[in-house]
């Protein structure tokens, strides 16, 4: 169970040493073989990784991490716990500049009566759609292997990224389908455009064809890379994050959106999409809406729209004047 910098030093430095300059050259055609032949050596020499401890805390629970209903209690127990502290901070922190002058829309107000009604209709969904599809789990599938070896450090985190990209450009067409096919969108997708200012609640604020498309792809995502187990409960737990945070309605300075250079989208860009529903399909990076040009500029923290936004907004009133 320790857990000392050996590990560390051990670890990156042998998966350096994989990645010698004649490997990268031969293999770099065969990514996914090259990137396992990599990946299986980025091991200490004493056999430990540095996941390990991590892993290690299974031991003695092994029937309850085991079974299919934890990463069920895992994802729906991290949902409601991250998103009671927002809620707090909207419904009784009017006043807290601290946290309300990193408010997108700064001028639209969460009420007691928008919590309720996103939270009655996230229970329903829980109760009729998530509860019955753990049980069937719980009777049907069997305990989940569980390895003795933690993952490598770089498997666990490609992994999941491939997973994350692979599960924003499905989403990405879902949800550009639902908006162009007017029946999907009056029948399905319209009910998470109730609220045209997002706040933590809405995330989950779904039609329930559209929660179970959600939770069937974020589900079958590790099943393309045969995911140790630690890898798929973290990736769960990683696209709830992105999914909350998208909808935060908050705009703060240290997200991922600020510290990647625009390959993050973000609370703003969701909220945009809320704002300007033919924009911004994209769930959580921004590069296929660039591509295919339903990207819309942002609005940062109270409100403030930047040129380039103020720019999209002129260009767009022209083509409508034009038409
Ligand atoms: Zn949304
Ligand atoms: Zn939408």
């Amino acid at each position: 169970m320790s857990f000392d910098f050996y590990d560390i030093v051990t670890d990156v430095f042998s998966f350096l040493n994989a990645s010698t300059i004649d490997r990268v050259l031969y293999k770099t055609p065969f990514i996914p073989e090259f990137l396992n032949e990599n990946i299986s050596r980025a091991v200490a020499p004493d056999g430990r990784r540095i996941l390990q401890p991590i892993w290690d805390l299974r031991i003695g629970r092994e029937d309850f991490v085991a079974s299919p209903l934890f990463p069920v209690i895992l994802s729906v127990t991290f949902y409601f716990s991250l998103c009671t502290p927002f809620m707090i901070c909207d419904l009784y922190g009017k006043n807290w500049r601290w946290i309300q002058k990193y408010k997108i829309q700064s001028t639209l107000d969460v009420t007691p009566a928008q919590c309720w009604d996103t939270l009655v209709l996230t229970f329903w969904n829980h109760v009729l759609y998530i509860l019955p599809a753990a049980c069937a789990q719980w009777v049907w599938t069997p305990p989940t292997p569980l390895p003795d070896l933690a993952p490598t450090l770089f498997d666990f985190v490609w992994h999941q990224f491939a997973a994350l990209l692979i599960f924003d450009f499905q989403y990405y067409v879902w949800h550009w389908t639902h908006h162009k096919v007017r029946f999907l969108y009056k029948h399905v997708h319209a009910i998470h455009h109730r609220y045209h200012a997002p706040f933590v609640w809405v995330t989950q604020y779904l039609h329930p064809w559209e929660l179970i498309t959600v939770g069937f792809l974020t589900t079958t995502n590790t099943w393309f890379f045969n995911c140790h187990p630690i890898t798929t409960w973290s990736y769960m737990i990683v696209s709830i994050i992105v999914s909350v945070e998208a909808h935060l309605g908050f705009d703060f300075p240290f997200t991922l959106n600020h510290l990647t250079y625009g390959f993050f989208g973000g609370a703003p860009k969701h909220d945009m999409h809320h704002l300007k529903p033919l924009t911004n399909y994209q769930p959580f990076f921004n590069h296929w809406d660039k591509m295919f040009d339903t990207f819309c500029p942002v609005m940062s923290a109270g409100g403030v729209k930047p040129p380039d936004l103020l720019e999209y907004e002129r260009k767009v009133k022209e083509t409508k004047k034009v038409r």
